[in-house]
């Protein structure tokens, strides 16, 4: 045996039990590339979330001070009224642009049974919503429940 393994080039360990090592490396290796895969992801899910935020917030608080503007400042009607509707468009179209971006990073959970997944643009959009936490019905258990945003679809 020993002469064998010199012949081979190999120990005593490997000719014995090789292809066991060497599946058992190979397992390793695709489940660190998988949780590298999976943590990729949550990045991915999570730098979204930001831009949501990003896009969202500048918009909103111009749009806040246009109308502002609009009322405080002494300009023509027309001009009031051209200005607040500029800056009401505004925030719809960014918040409109916002919860499309939420609505595809990540996933929703449900708090009855814990499934998560990702809803419908406008299942999304038309939910009640406390921040990225939402009102809607869940499609494995069809309980309506408060679902929170998470970045991966399992813990
Ligand atoms: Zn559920």
């Amino acid at each position: 045996m020993l002469e064998l393994c010199d012949f081979l080039k190999i120990n005593v360990n490997e000719l014995l039990s090789g292809e066991k090592i060497m599946a058992d490396s190979y397992d390793k290796r695709a489940e660190k590339n998988l949780l590298a895969m999976k943590r990729e992801l949550e990045e991915k899910n999570r730098q979204m979330l930001r831009a949501e935020y990003l896009v969202l917030f500048p918009a909103v608080l111009a749009g806040i001070v246009l109308i502002f503007v609009a009322f405080y400042v002494s300009m023509s009607a027309w001009l009031r009224a051209l200005l607040t509707a500029f800056a009401l468009v505004m925030i719809f179209t960014v918040a409109f642009i916002a919860v499309g971006i939420e609505q595809k990073a990540g996933y929703y959970a449900c708090q009855s049974c814990g499934h998560r997944y990702v809803p419908t643009y406008w299942q999304t959009n038309l939910a009640c919503h406390a921040g990225r936490t939402r009102y809607m019905k869940c499609p494995a258990c069809g309980k309506r429940t408060w679902q929170r945003k998470v970045l991966t679809k399992e813990d």
